[in-house]
Protein backbone atom coordinates (compact mmCIF):
# COMPACT_ATOMS: atom_id res chain seq x y z
CA UNK A 1 0.00 0.00 0.00
CA UNK A 2 3.05 2.12 -0.48
CA UNK A 3 2.42 3.60 -3.99
CA UNK A 4 0.46 7.00 -4.13
CA UNK A 5 -3.20 6.43 -5.15
CA UNK A 6 -2.87 3.12 -3.45
CA UNK A 7 -2.51 1.62 -7.08
CA UNK A 8 0.06 -1.13 -6.59
CA UNK A 9 1.90 -3.20 -9.29
CA UNK A 10 0.31 -5.65 -10.51
CA UNK A 11 -2.93 -4.27 -9.82
CA UNK A 12 -3.62 -3.73 -13.32
CA UNK A 13 -2.98 -7.35 -14.44
CA UNK A 14 -6.21 -9.61 -15.01
CA UNK A 15 -6.75 -13.09 -15.87
CA UNK A 16 -7.94 -13.90 -19.73
CA UNK A 17 -11.59 -15.61 -18.76
CA UNK A 18 -12.08 -17.15 -22.08
CA UNK A 19 -8.25 -19.04 -22.32
CA UNK A 20 -9.34 -20.59 -18.91
CA UNK A 21 -12.48 -21.89 -19.85
CA UNK A 22 -11.03 -23.24 -23.07
CA UNK A 23 -8.85 -24.85 -20.61
CA UNK A 24 -11.28 -26.20 -18.46
CA UNK A 25 -13.41 -27.49 -21.79
CA UNK A 26 -10.15 -28.65 -23.47
CA UNK A 27 -8.97 -31.11 -20.19
CA UNK A 28 -12.68 -32.01 -20.34
CA UNK A 29 -12.19 -34.48 -23.07
CA UNK A 30 -9.96 -36.85 -20.55
CA UNK A 31 -11.92 -39.34 -19.94
CA UNK A 32 -15.11 -37.36 -20.58
CA UNK A 33 -18.56 -39.19 -20.34
CA UNK A 34 -21.71 -39.65 -22.37
CA UNK A 35 -23.56 -37.46 -19.90
CA UNK A 36 -21.40 -34.17 -20.08
CA UNK A 37 -18.77 -35.47 -16.92
CA UNK A 38 -15.44 -37.03 -15.99
CA UNK A 39 -14.33 -40.28 -15.13
CA UNK A 40 -10.28 -39.52 -14.91
CA UNK A 41 -9.56 -41.94 -11.85
CA UNK A 42 -6.61 -41.33 -10.40
CA UNK A 43 -3.32 -42.74 -12.24
CA UNK A 44 -4.74 -43.60 -14.95
CA UNK A 45 -4.33 -43.70 -18.29
CA UNK A 46 -6.47 -40.65 -18.77
CA UNK A 47 -4.98 -39.02 -15.17
CA UNK A 48 -1.47 -39.21 -17.13
CA UNK A 49 -2.98 -37.50 -20.20
CA UNK A 50 -4.18 -34.35 -18.60
CA UNK A 51 -1.04 -34.28 -16.64
CA UNK A 52 0.82 -34.74 -19.91
CA UNK A 53 -1.34 -31.33 -21.26
CA UNK A 54 -0.93 -29.36 -18.25
CA UNK A 55 2.82 -29.38 -18.06
CA UNK A 56 2.57 -28.93 -21.62
CA UNK A 57 0.56 -25.56 -20.96
CA UNK A 58 2.93 -24.65 -18.80
CA UNK A 59 6.31 -25.07 -20.33
CA UNK A 60 4.33 -23.46 -23.04
CA UNK A 61 4.40 -20.40 -20.76
CA UNK A 62 8.01 -20.65 -20.10
CA UNK A 63 7.51 -22.40 -16.72
CA UNK A 64 9.60 -25.42 -15.54
CA UNK A 65 7.66 -28.71 -14.14
CA UNK A 66 8.43 -31.24 -11.82
CA UNK A 67 6.59 -34.19 -10.09
CA UNK A 68 7.84 -35.30 -7.04
CA UNK A 69 8.02 -39.14 -5.85
CA UNK A 70 3.86 -39.06 -5.40
CA UNK A 71 3.22 -37.85 -8.33
CA UNK A 72 2.54 -34.24 -7.47
CA UNK A 73 3.22 -31.88 -10.23
CA UNK A 74 4.86 -28.61 -9.68
CA UNK A 75 4.72 -25.79 -12.44
CA UNK A 76 7.30 -23.19 -12.31
CA UNK A 77 7.69 -19.41 -13.02
CA UNK A 78 10.81 -18.03 -12.03
CA UNK A 79 10.56 -14.82 -9.43
CA UNK A 80 13.69 -12.31 -9.19
CA UNK A 81 14.86 -14.06 -6.27
CA UNK A 82 14.53 -17.79 -7.04
CA UNK A 83 16.11 -18.38 -3.24
CA UNK A 84 12.88 -17.39 -1.96
CA UNK A 85 10.58 -20.19 -1.45
CA UNK A 86 7.74 -20.42 -4.08
CA UNK A 87 3.85 -18.72 -3.37
CA UNK A 88 1.45 -22.22 -4.69
CA UNK A 89 -1.87 -22.60 -6.20
CA UNK A 90 -3.50 -25.55 -7.27
CA UNK A 91 -5.77 -28.39 -6.65
CA UNK A 92 -6.46 -31.46 -8.30
CA UNK A 93 -7.53 -33.08 -11.89
CA UNK A 94 -8.28 -36.26 -11.07
CA UNK A 95 -12.32 -36.66 -10.84
CA UNK A 96 -14.55 -39.37 -9.12
CA UNK A 97 -15.63 -42.05 -11.52
CA UNK A 98 -18.83 -39.99 -12.34
CA UNK A 99 -17.46 -36.61 -11.90
CA UNK A 100 -17.75 -33.03 -13.56
CA UNK A 101 -15.70 -30.74 -15.10
CA UNK A 102 -15.24 -28.38 -12.17
CA UNK A 103 -14.14 -29.93 -9.09
CA UNK A 104 -10.57 -29.39 -8.44
CA UNK A 105 -10.04 -28.57 -11.76
CA UNK A 106 -10.66 -25.22 -11.62
CA UNK A 107 -7.94 -24.65 -8.72
CA UNK A 108 -5.28 -26.09 -11.36
CA UNK A 109 -6.46 -24.57 -14.75
CA UNK A 110 -7.22 -21.31 -12.48
CA UNK A 111 -3.70 -21.20 -11.46
CA UNK A 112 -2.40 -21.56 -14.68
CA UNK A 113 -4.38 -18.82 -15.59
CA UNK A 114 -2.78 -16.72 -13.59
CA UNK A 115 0.72 -17.84 -14.40
CA UNK A 116 -0.77 -16.94 -18.10
CA UNK A 117 -1.63 -13.56 -16.79
CA UNK A 118 1.86 -12.87 -15.42
CA UNK A 119 3.72 -13.69 -18.32
CA UNK A 120 1.51 -11.85 -20.85
CA UNK A 121 1.86 -8.58 -18.56
CA UNK A 122 5.21 -8.62 -17.70
CA UNK A 123 4.99 -8.60 -14.34
CA UNK A 124 7.75 -10.17 -12.29
CA UNK A 125 7.58 -11.36 -8.99
CA UNK A 126 9.92 -11.43 -6.16
CA UNK A 127 8.86 -14.98 -5.31
CA UNK A 128 8.60 -17.99 -7.61
CA UNK A 129 5.33 -18.74 -8.29
CA UNK A 130 3.81 -22.25 -8.66
CA UNK A 131 0.63 -24.25 -9.34
CA UNK A 132 0.34 -27.57 -8.09
CA UNK A 133 -1.60 -30.59 -9.37
CA UNK A 134 -2.35 -32.69 -5.84
CA UNK A 135 -2.28 -36.58 -7.23
CA UNK A 136 -5.50 -38.60 -5.50
CA UNK A 137 -7.56 -35.88 -3.83
CA UNK A 138 -10.78 -37.86 -4.19
CA UNK A 139 -9.76 -41.17 -3.23
CA UNK A 140 -12.31 -42.38 -5.25
CA UNK A 141 -9.77 -45.21 -6.38
CA UNK A 142 -7.41 -44.89 -3.51
CA UNK A 143 -8.98 -44.39 -0.22
CA UNK A 144 -8.30 -42.29 1.82
CA UNK A 145 -9.16 -38.64 -0.01
CA UNK A 146 -6.17 -36.27 -0.06
CA UNK A 147 -3.48 -39.25 -0.02
CA UNK A 148 -0.69 -37.39 -1.55
CA UNK A 149 -1.13 -33.44 -0.61
CA UNK A 150 -1.51 -36.03 3.06
CA UNK A 151 1.74 -37.01 2.71
CA UNK A 152 3.11 -33.82 1.75
CA UNK A 153 1.91 -32.69 5.39
CA UNK A 154 3.23 -35.83 7.57
CA UNK A 155 -0.27 -37.14 7.73
CA UNK A 156 1.00 -40.20 6.12
CA UNK A 157 3.92 -41.61 5.70
CA UNK A 158 4.77 -42.23 1.81
CA UNK A 159 5.35 -45.69 2.12
CA UNK A 160 1.88 -46.58 3.60
CA UNK A 161 0.27 -44.62 0.77
CA UNK A 162 2.16 -46.75 -2.04
CA UNK A 163 0.94 -49.40 -0.30
CA UNK A 164 -2.53 -48.53 -1.02
CA UNK A 165 -4.36 -50.62 -3.04
CA UNK A 166 -7.74 -50.06 -5.59
CA UNK A 167 -10.37 -52.75 -5.45
CA UNK A 168 -8.94 -54.64 -8.08
CA UNK A 169 -5.75 -55.31 -6.14
CA UNK A 170 -3.47 -52.81 -7.61
CA UNK A 171 -0.78 -51.05 -5.93
CA UNK A 172 -0.43 -47.07 -5.76
CA UNK A 173 3.24 -47.27 -6.17
CA UNK A 174 2.93 -49.50 -8.87
CA UNK A 175 0.18 -47.30 -10.97
CA UNK A 176 2.08 -44.07 -10.20
CA UNK A 177 4.92 -45.73 -11.89
CA UNK A 178 3.24 -47.32 -14.59
CA UNK A 179 1.75 -43.72 -15.81
CA UNK A 180 5.52 -42.54 -15.64
CA UNK A 181 5.09 -39.90 -12.66
CA UNK A 182 6.95 -41.31 -9.76
CA UNK A 183 9.27 -38.45 -9.77
CA UNK A 184 12.75 -38.14 -7.98
CA UNK A 185 11.84 -35.17 -5.22
CA UNK A 186 10.79 -36.88 -2.02
CA UNK A 187 7.38 -35.98 -1.30
CA UNK A 188 7.13 -33.02 1.46
CA UNK A 189 10.52 -31.46 0.94
CA UNK A 190 9.16 -29.00 -1.42
CA UNK A 191 9.65 -25.58 0.43
CA UNK A 192 6.38 -23.81 -0.09
CA UNK A 193 5.44 -20.01 0.89
CA UNK A 194 2.03 -19.67 1.28
CA UNK A 195 -0.98 -21.96 -0.22
CA UNK A 196 -4.20 -20.89 -2.40
CA UNK A 197 -6.74 -22.93 -3.44
CA UNK A 198 -9.25 -21.61 -6.20
CA UNK A 199 -12.54 -24.55 -6.17
CA UNK A 200 -16.17 -24.46 -6.34
CA UNK A 201 -18.31 -24.61 -3.26
CA UNK A 202 -19.73 -27.92 -3.90
CA UNK A 203 -22.86 -26.47 -2.04
CA UNK A 204 -25.75 -23.83 -2.59
CA UNK A 205 -24.61 -20.99 -0.14
CA UNK A 206 -23.25 -18.55 -2.59
CA UNK A 207 -25.65 -18.90 -5.51
CA UNK A 208 -28.57 -18.89 -3.00
CA UNK A 209 -27.45 -15.32 -1.79
CA UNK A 210 -26.36 -14.13 -5.23
CA UNK A 211 -22.56 -14.38 -4.03
CA UNK A 212 -19.57 -13.94 -6.50
CA UNK A 213 -17.02 -15.52 -4.20
CA UNK A 214 -16.51 -17.47 -1.04
CA UNK A 215 -13.87 -15.92 1.21
CA UNK A 216 -13.31 -19.27 2.88
CA UNK A 217 -12.48 -19.15 6.64
CA UNK A 218 -11.36 -23.11 7.25
CA UNK A 219 -12.95 -26.67 6.91
CA UNK A 220 -15.35 -27.74 9.47
CA UNK A 221 -14.82 -30.65 11.98
CA UNK A 222 -15.75 -33.94 10.95
CA UNK A 223 -16.49 -37.08 13.00
CA UNK A 224 -17.35 -40.09 11.77
CA UNK A 225 -19.17 -42.94 13.94
CA UNK A 226 -20.44 -46.79 13.49
CA UNK A 227 -23.28 -48.52 15.91
CA UNK A 228 -24.09 -51.84 15.20
CA UNK A 229 -27.21 -52.39 17.29
CA UNK A 230 -28.25 -55.90 18.56
CA UNK A 231 -30.89 -57.36 19.39
CA UNK A 232 -32.96 -60.70 18.40
CA UNK A 233 -33.82 -62.70 14.70
CA UNK A 234 -37.48 -63.79 15.37
CA UNK A 235 -40.56 -64.45 13.59
CA UNK A 236 -42.50 -62.01 11.80
CA UNK A 237 -45.94 -63.92 12.45
CA UNK A 238 -45.67 -65.58 15.59
CA UNK A 239 -43.53 -62.86 17.66
CA UNK A 240 -46.61 -60.68 19.77
CA UNK A 241 -45.00 -56.82 19.35
CA UNK A 242 -44.28 -56.95 23.21
CA UNK A 243 -42.00 -59.53 23.25
CA UNK A 244 -39.31 -58.19 20.74
CA UNK A 245 -36.06 -56.70 20.14
CA UNK A 246 -36.51 -55.37 16.80
CA UNK A 247 -32.90 -54.43 15.69
CA UNK A 248 -33.67 -51.93 12.50
CA UNK A 249 -36.81 -50.23 14.61
CA UNK A 250 -34.21 -48.72 17.25
CA UNK A 251 -32.27 -48.04 14.52
CA UNK A 252 -35.13 -46.45 13.42
CA UNK A 253 -35.57 -44.28 16.68
CA UNK A 254 -31.81 -43.43 16.49
CA UNK A 255 -31.76 -41.91 13.11
CA UNK A 256 -34.52 -39.58 14.06
CA UNK A 257 -31.93 -38.95 17.08
CA UNK A 258 -29.06 -37.93 15.04
CA UNK A 259 -31.24 -35.62 12.72
CA UNK A 260 -32.22 -34.23 15.94
CA UNK A 261 -29.14 -33.56 17.26
CA UNK A 262 -27.95 -31.79 13.96
CA UNK A 263 -30.87 -29.73 14.50
CA UNK A 264 -30.70 -28.84 17.99
CA UNK A 265 -27.01 -27.77 17.56
CA UNK A 266 -27.60 -25.62 14.67
CA UNK A 267 -26.83 -23.27 12.79
CA UNK A 268 -23.67 -24.79 11.19
CA UNK A 269 -24.14 -28.26 12.32
CA UNK A 270 -24.86 -31.30 10.23
CA UNK A 271 -25.36 -34.98 11.12
CA UNK A 272 -25.91 -37.82 9.02
CA UNK A 273 -26.79 -41.51 8.53
CA UNK A 274 -25.84 -42.30 4.96
CA UNK A 275 -25.40 -46.34 5.31
CA UNK A 276 -27.60 -48.58 6.90
CA UNK A 277 -27.33 -52.47 6.95
CA UNK A 278 -30.33 -54.26 7.84
CA UNK A 279 -29.55 -58.53 8.96
CA UNK A 280 -31.08 -60.67 7.85
CA UNK A 281 -33.23 -58.26 5.72
CA UNK A 282 -35.91 -60.53 5.04
CA UNK A 283 -39.69 -59.85 5.08
CA UNK A 284 -40.98 -61.94 7.61
CA UNK A 285 -38.03 -61.83 10.29
CA UNK A 286 -37.91 -59.35 13.06
CA UNK A 287 -34.55 -58.01 12.05
CA UNK A 288 -32.15 -58.77 15.09
CA UNK A 289 -28.38 -56.72 14.17
CA UNK A 290 -28.41 -53.55 12.44
CA UNK A 291 -25.46 -51.57 11.58
CA UNK A 292 -25.48 -47.85 10.24
CA UNK A 293 -22.74 -45.01 10.14
CA UNK A 294 -23.45 -41.46 11.60
CA UNK A 295 -21.25 -38.20 10.17
CA UNK A 296 -21.31 -35.27 12.26
CA UNK A 297 -19.99 -31.74 11.17
CA UNK A 298 -19.81 -28.43 12.56
CA UNK A 299 -17.04 -25.48 11.93
CA UNK A 300 -16.29 -25.38 15.50
CA UNK A 301 -14.25 -28.35 17.34
CA UNK A 302 -16.46 -28.00 20.71
CA UNK A 303 -19.91 -28.10 19.21
CA UNK A 304 -18.93 -31.44 17.51
CA UNK A 305 -17.87 -32.67 20.69
CA UNK A 306 -21.45 -31.67 22.65
CA UNK A 307 -23.21 -32.51 19.29
CA UNK A 308 -21.38 -36.52 20.47
CA UNK A 309 -22.33 -36.46 23.90
CA UNK A 310 -25.44 -35.91 23.28
CA UNK A 311 -25.66 -38.66 20.89
CA UNK A 312 -23.85 -41.41 23.22
CA UNK A 313 -27.15 -40.52 25.87
CA UNK A 314 -29.70 -40.58 23.02
CA UNK A 315 -28.73 -43.90 21.78
CA UNK A 316 -27.99 -45.23 24.95
CA UNK A 317 -31.55 -44.27 25.89
CA UNK A 318 -33.18 -45.39 23.04
CA UNK A 319 -31.18 -48.99 23.06
CA UNK A 320 -32.31 -49.24 26.78
CA UNK A 321 -35.98 -48.54 25.84
CA UNK A 322 -35.78 -50.63 22.64
CA UNK A 323 -34.50 -54.00 24.63
CA UNK A 324 -31.33 -54.09 22.43
CA UNK A 325 -27.92 -53.64 22.84
CA UNK A 326 -25.72 -50.50 20.77
CA UNK A 327 -21.95 -50.43 20.11
CA UNK A 328 -21.37 -46.92 19.28
CA UNK A 329 -17.57 -46.90 18.05
CA UNK A 330 -15.52 -43.39 16.81
CA UNK A 331 -13.81 -44.32 13.58
CA UNK A 332 -12.40 -41.01 12.59
CA UNK A 333 -11.83 -37.34 14.11
CA UNK A 334 -10.62 -34.62 11.83
CA UNK A 335 -10.46 -31.69 13.76
CA UNK A 336 -11.62 -28.00 12.12
CA UNK A 337 -8.72 -26.17 10.34
CA UNK A 338 -8.68 -22.51 10.28
CA UNK A 339 -7.08 -20.78 7.71
CA UNK A 340 -4.21 -17.72 7.81
CA UNK A 341 -5.84 -14.50 8.69
CA UNK A 342 -3.34 -12.54 6.86
CA UNK A 343 -4.43 -15.10 3.62
CA UNK A 344 -8.09 -14.28 4.39
CA UNK A 345 -7.69 -11.02 4.84
CA UNK A 346 -5.96 -11.11 1.10
CA UNK A 347 -9.02 -12.82 -0.59
CA UNK A 348 -11.56 -10.52 0.75
CA UNK A 349 -9.60 -7.58 -0.11
CA UNK A 350 -9.02 -9.23 -3.79
CA UNK A 351 -12.91 -9.96 -4.33
CA UNK A 352 -13.90 -6.18 -2.44
CA UNK A 353 -11.01 -4.36 -5.05
CA UNK A 354 -12.64 -6.00 -8.36
CA UNK A 355 -16.37 -5.50 -6.93
CA UNK A 356 -17.43 -9.31 -6.51
CA UNK A 357 -19.94 -9.96 -3.95
CA UNK A 358 -18.11 -12.08 -1.30
CA UNK A 359 -18.96 -13.36 1.96
CA UNK A 360 -17.39 -15.60 4.41
CA UNK A 361 -17.88 -19.32 4.14
CA UNK A 362 -16.44 -22.52 6.20
CA UNK A 363 -15.94 -25.46 3.78
CA UNK A 364 -18.07 -28.23 4.43
CA UNK A 365 -15.59 -30.53 2.30
CA UNK A 366 -12.17 -31.92 2.68
CA UNK A 367 -9.59 -30.51 0.70
CA UNK A 368 -5.79 -30.44 -0.31
CA UNK A 369 -5.61 -27.05 1.50
CA UNK A 370 -6.79 -28.51 4.84
CA UNK A 371 -3.38 -30.53 4.81
CA UNK A 372 -1.87 -27.82 3.65
CA UNK A 373 -2.68 -25.42 6.21
CA UNK A 374 -0.18 -27.26 8.79
CA UNK A 375 2.77 -26.57 6.58
CA UNK A 376 2.51 -23.63 5.09
CA UNK A 377 -0.29 -20.51 4.77
CA UNK A 378 -2.70 -21.30 3.27
CA UNK A 379 -6.62 -20.34 2.32
CA UNK A 380 -9.11 -21.19 -0.03
CA UNK A 381 -11.44 -19.45 -2.66
CA UNK A 382 -15.28 -20.49 -3.03
CA UNK A 383 -17.38 -19.49 -6.71
CA UNK A 384 -20.47 -20.93 -6.54
CA UNK A 385 -21.66 -24.14 -8.59
CA UNK A 386 -25.10 -24.88 -10.36
CA UNK A 387 -27.35 -25.87 -7.67
CA UNK A 388 -24.81 -26.74 -4.99
CA UNK A 389 -24.12 -30.07 -6.91
CA UNK A 390 -20.75 -31.58 -6.91
CA UNK A 391 -19.48 -35.22 -7.86
CA UNK A 392 -21.91 -35.34 -10.43
CA UNK A 393 -21.48 -35.59 -13.70
CA UNK A 394 -24.04 -32.49 -14.39
CA UNK A 395 -21.89 -30.51 -11.95
CA UNK A 396 -21.60 -26.68 -13.63
CA UNK A 397 -19.87 -23.56 -13.04
CA UNK A 398 -20.41 -20.27 -15.04
CA UNK A 399 -17.78 -18.69 -17.09
CA UNK A 400 -17.70 -15.46 -15.12
CA UNK A 401 -17.84 -16.50 -11.80
CA UNK A 402 -14.82 -19.23 -12.36
CA UNK A 403 -12.38 -16.33 -14.18
CA UNK A 404 -14.39 -13.92 -11.10
CA UNK A 405 -12.41 -16.61 -8.75
CA UNK A 406 -9.00 -16.73 -10.58
CA UNK A 407 -8.52 -13.05 -10.84
CA UNK A 408 -9.06 -13.03 -6.63
CA UNK A 409 -6.77 -15.76 -6.82
CA UNK A 410 -4.15 -13.50 -8.72
CA UNK A 411 -4.36 -10.96 -7.21
CA UNK A 412 -4.08 -13.09 -3.51
CA UNK A 413 -0.96 -14.60 -4.96
CA UNK A 414 0.07 -11.03 -5.36
CA UNK A 415 0.02 -9.58 -1.89
CA UNK A 416 1.49 -12.63 -0.98
CA UNK A 417 4.22 -11.64 -3.02
CA UNK A 418 4.68 -8.63 -1.58
CA UNK A 419 4.28 -9.46 2.26
CA UNK A 420 5.47 -12.81 2.66
CA UNK A 421 9.68 -12.54 3.43
CA UNK A 422 9.99 -8.39 2.64
ZN1 LIG B 1 -12.04 -31.08 -5.10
Amino acid sequence: MSEAGGLRSGDNVTVDGASLWNDILETARFGATPKGGIRRLTLTEEDRQVRDWFAAACRALGCSVSHDSMGNQFARREGADPSLPPITMGSHLDTQPTGGKFDGIVGVLGGLAVLRALRESGHETRHPIEVINWTNEEGARFAPAMLASGVFAGVFTEAEALDKTDRAGVRFGDALAGIGYRGPEPCGRHPIAAYFELHIEQGPILEAEGKTIGVVTGVQAIRWYEVTVTGRDSHAGSTPMTMRADALLAAARMIEAVNAVGLAHGPDAVATVGLVENRPNSRNVVPGEVFLTIDLRDPDDAVVGRMEDALRERIADIAAASGVRADFARVWDAPAVHFDPACIEAVRQAAEAFGYPARRIVSGAGHDAAYLARVAPTTMIFVPCAGGLSHNEAESAERGDVAAGANVLLRAVLDADRRLNA
